[in-house]
């Protein structure tokens, strides 16, 4: 195993990654609060999580992630509230379209996908772990945790802590992003409110205790790695260490990994800003899977993504241009033999795309080899170069990116069809494509480019891509 650098907010450094069981990384994510649907700058941090374990896994490592669903919350409990049903009901809908949407994008599933309200007990235990050491407060019924008893306080976000005032509180969901205050483990219900009867008495878990609880739960008191957007470096995460690290008195988190955000039009993606697109509202705009996947990807994850047309149409471009690569290589007349050079040219190529992770999960840097490696090798074949035995080790080292990027495998049909879109569009056999484009080729030699060009407009219409080639013949295949 190569030696993989990662930037961890904790110290500001990079480092190299070594997890507690030699062989095992263990990774918390903070997963979706469910009260809407995702948006894509969610995806931009899932996606970022993706590449992640993807690349850990293809580098031998077992990953064993856990990532939680936060279906308790102000937002989740009125807005279950208005439409008069409960809150398992009202989040198990956008659950469920989370878990379509990863799919579609081919995003794995974590090893455990975890539901705070299946988790009371443990954050009650968590709690009265704290209430214990008295490391806690009780006013109105709800039970705080006293930040100024923790004085690491503020060692992961670097926020100023001076400014905390003794017994100054926070109750809501909503934090404040520049005050340090005391926040609450646990909530007193109030009147209409969903809540649980425990043995700390009736009441909610606050959001931080949540992933205390689940994270330490699966993963141990030390995890590897817990990642989440850089929104979530102050409070959540700063009280995150802060619950666990006071409970255990172990350090709760080797790396931090964190995020930066999908930007629109300057400004961050949110659900309160109201400036957001859910991956359906792209797909009914056209979009593909494969698309979206590829534009959140190829911008390493400490940079921000402008979310552009643009950009959807470069990454359009470039996701059809490692799919056509593929085909030529899987359909093209090479010279028998094999090319050292070629091969060699393949190698650096492999070497450089992991070199690039193992920096920091440099997507850009691993992408440009893999692009590189293209350009060379579609040169070598234009000038005859490259031969016969070269096509195989070429289509292996695709697929080893692929289990990376996830892109080269045109199910984005398949995929859309599933989530109700594209059901529109008609779909010929591959038989009546060959039938078409014989008929295409006899037009052609005896010179109705009328009739060719027909044909042509016909397959393209029907979600075709053909491609004539240097040598006469002729290249397709299903946009
Ligand atoms: P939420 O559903 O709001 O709890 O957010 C889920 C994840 O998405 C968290 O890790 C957030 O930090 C992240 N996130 C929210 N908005 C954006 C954005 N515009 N760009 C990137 N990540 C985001
Ligand atoms: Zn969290």
């Amino acid at each position: 195993m190569s030696q993989i650098l990662l930037h961890n907010t904790l110290t500001n450094a990079l480092e190299p990654l070594v997890p507690v069981h030699p062989g095992e990384v263990r990774i918390y994510t903070c997963g979706p609060t469910v009260y809407a649907s995702a948006h894509i700058g969610n995806f931009r941090t899932f996606m970022f999580q993706d590449v992640l374990r993807r690349f850990l896994r293809s580098q031998g490592y077992r990953v064993l992630q856990v990532m939680n669903v936060t279906d308790v919350d102000d937002r989740i409990i009125q807005s279950a509230a208005a439409a008069g049903i409960g809150i398992r009901e009202y989040t198990d809908k956008y659950i469920q379209a989370f878990l379509e949407d990863i799919d579609a994008l081919h995003i794995e599933m974590p090893e455990e996908l975890v539901r705070a309200t299946d988790h009371i007990e443990d954050m009650v235990a968590l709690i009265e772990k704290l209430q214990q050491k008295g490391l806690t407060y009780t006013s109105d019924g709800s039970i705080y945790f006293r930040t100024a008893k923790f004085p690491a306080y503020g060692k992961l976000s670097k926020i100023d802590v001076a400014g905390i005032q003794a017994g100054a509180r926070v109750d809501v969901d909503q934090y404040e992003k520049e005050n340090a205050r005391d926040f609450a483990l646990w909530k007193a219900p109030k009147p209409g409110e969903h809540f649980w009867e425990t043995r700390i008495g009736p009441g909610r878990p606050g959001w931080h205790i949540e992933c205390s609880a689940m994270s330490m739960k699966y993963l141990g008191d030390t995890l590897d790695i817990h990642t989440g957007g850089v929104d979530l470096a102050f409070p959540h995460h700063e009280n995150e260490i802060a619950q666990s690290e006071a409970a255990t008195g172990k350090p709760f988190v080797r790396t931090w990994l964190h995020a930066e955000h999908l930007i629109i039009e300057g400004q961050k993606m949110s659900k309160s800003l109201g400036n957001f697109y859910t991956l359906r509202d792209l797909f009914a705009k056209g979009h593909k899977p494969s698309t979206i996947r590829f534009l959140l990807l190829s911008v390493p994850y400490r940079r921000q993504l402008n979310f552009t047309e643009d950009g959807l149409t470069q990454a359009r471009n470039s996701t059809e241009r490692l799919r056509n690569f593929v085909l030529r290589l899987k359909t093209a007349q090479f010279a028998a033999g094999s090319s050292e050079e070629i091969v060699k040219r393949i190698e650096k190529a492999e070497n450089d795309f992991d070199a690039a992770l193992a920096d920091d999960i440099n997507t850009a840097a691993a992408l440009a080899s893999v692009f590189d490696l293209v350009r060379d090798v579609n040169t070598a074949m234009d000038r005859g170069a490259f031969l016969q035995q070269d096509a195989p080790r070429a289509i292996a080292a695709m697929e080893k990116f692929d289990n990376v990027l996830a892109v080269l495998v045109d199910d984005d049909d398949e995929k859309l069809l599933k989530l109700g879109f594209g059901a529109s569009k008609q779909r010929i056999s591959s038989e009546q494509v060959e039938a078409l484009i014989e008929e295409r080729n006899a037009a052609k030699k005896r010179r109705d480019f009328k009739r060719s060009d027909e044909i042509r407009q016909k397959l393209t219409d029907s979600g075709i891509l053909v491609e004539d080639t240097k040598d006469g013949s002729v290249r397709w295949k299903y946009k």
